[in-house]
């Protein structure tokens, strides 16, 4: 019987899966990837084959879908038709906040998920969602290794001044300080640097990962030295709902003058600021930049001046810069925001080349650019799928 692992990425309102498989004497291969999406809205399942074919798309029921374990439940029943009485060896997540103890993937015991549950309050967004897929792998298949792998867990190692959040020591000591999000991205950006963009994969880079949640990383030598996320997955850049860098001046006008709760003033941060609080039409920006209507322009102008000018901050960091990286869903795919933040930084010395920009790179400046721009597509589901194979030994003598 062939061996399988299994990838799992559960989000508030998606859940993204890849299935490796291992024949008998080959090494591991993608053999799906896919998603659900539109959780508790507009359920649909879609997947791809391991070149990219597609093998399934089709709306789900909305009332069998209505959460995460609904979306487990599905998938589950899409796994065992695709791939039979199986065997699973393994489980890799995302977690999106392994606090100061968990740097590197860790194996998933019931210590340790209290210890994750602890963290919940610092990523209300994402965290339930990952513990709960844990949660749902657990009972469904007792006995099965799971591996937890952590989006702060790249940005450990970073310069005390960069983690640093200036605040008492008491409260310092209780764990506020500076964790960094969208790691597993980062990883993998720093590992394919040195074959997709050789000249800079040994220097001073800026990779902007710009999805729903967006960040900037600055590396050196593909070690993070700062990032545009901190304690909560609130800082920094515009997202599609949060609100990035913010006055802490505002939060207490919000509890103080509006005399909201601490509930109304988590929703209000982590779901309704950003491109939807600005634009009052969309958190997709895809909506926002096909809109005529001057509050979507103003939510486009401001995600562009906000990522250029933490650019600018990270390049005061590194001491300047040799490249800049784009990827996930807005870097990889929309070369009109791209354009933007280019040249809004062209007083660093890139130069865009508006043909391989359009054609998505993954050089996209110019030849003689003193700084080179890139496309590179992140795979955070693949990291995860390496370090679940290492921890539970499952490459080897097989392999
Ligand atoms: P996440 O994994 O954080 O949900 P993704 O990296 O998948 O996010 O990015 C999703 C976002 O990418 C969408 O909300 C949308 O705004 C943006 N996006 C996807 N395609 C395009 C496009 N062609 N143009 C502009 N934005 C896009």
């Amino acid at each position: 019987m062939d061996d399988y692992a299994v990838v799992l990425n559960a989000g508030s309102s998606s859940l993204k899966f890849c299935v490796y498989r291992r024949p008998k004497v080959e090494s591991w291969r993608l053999e799906s990837r896919g998603q659900i999406e539109g959780i508790g809205v507009s359920p649909r399942f879609s997947a791809k084959d391991g070149d990219g074919g597609r093998l399934d798309d089709h709306e789900l029921d909305k009332g069998a879908v209505h959460d995460g374990r609904g979306a487990l439940d599905a998938l589950a029943t899409w796994l065992r038709g695709q791939y039979g009485g199986a065997r699973v060896l393994g489980v890799g997540h995302r977690v999106v906040h392994g606090g100061a103890r968990f740097a590197g993937a860790t194996r998933i015991t019931p210590q340790v998920m209290s210890e994750l549950r602890a963290l919940i309050p610092l990523a209300p967004l994402h965290q339930p969602h990952n513990l709960a897929a844990i949660d749902a792998v657990s009972e469904r298949l007792p006995g099965v290794p799971q591996v937890a792998c952590f989006d702060t867990g790249f940005h450990r190692g970073q310069p005390a001044v960069a983690e640093l959040v200036p605040l008492p020591r008491e409260i310092r000591d209780g764990g506020v300080q500076r964790y960094g999000f969208h790691g597993l991205s980062y990883e993998y950006i720093a590992s394919v640097l040195p074959e997709a963009a050789p000249e800079i994969a040994g220097g001073r880079v800026v990779v902007a990962h710009l999805g729903s949640g967006a960040s900037l990383c600055a590396m050196k030598n593909r070690k993070s030295v700062d990032s545009t996320l901190g304690f909560t997955a609130l800082d920094g850049l515009c997202m599609g709902t949060r609100p990035g860098a913010l006055d802490p001046g505002v939060v207490l006008y919000l509890f103080q003058n509006l005399g909201l709760s601490a509930k109304e003033v988590e929703t209000i941060l982590y779901k309704k600021s950003g491109l939807i609080g600005i634009s009052g039409i969309s958190n997709d920006m895809r909506d926002l930049v096909g809109s005529t209507e001057p509050a979507a322009r103003l939510a486009v102008d401001y995600f562009v001046y906000r990522t250029a000018k933490e650019i600018g901050a990270l390049a005061a960091v590194l001491g300047g810069i040799d490249g800049l990286v784009f990827t996930a869903g807005i870097g990889e795919n929309s070369p009109e925001i791209r354009t933007r933040i280019c040249e809004a930084s062209a007083w660093l010395g890139i130069e865009l080349d508006s043909d391989a920009n359009q054609a998505r790179g993954p050089r996209i400046s110019r030849a003689g650019s003193r700084v080179s721009a890139w496309v590179i597509p992140t795979n955070e589901e693949l990291v995860i799928a390496k370090h679940t194979a290492m921890l539970l030994g499952l490459v080897g003598s097989r392999g």
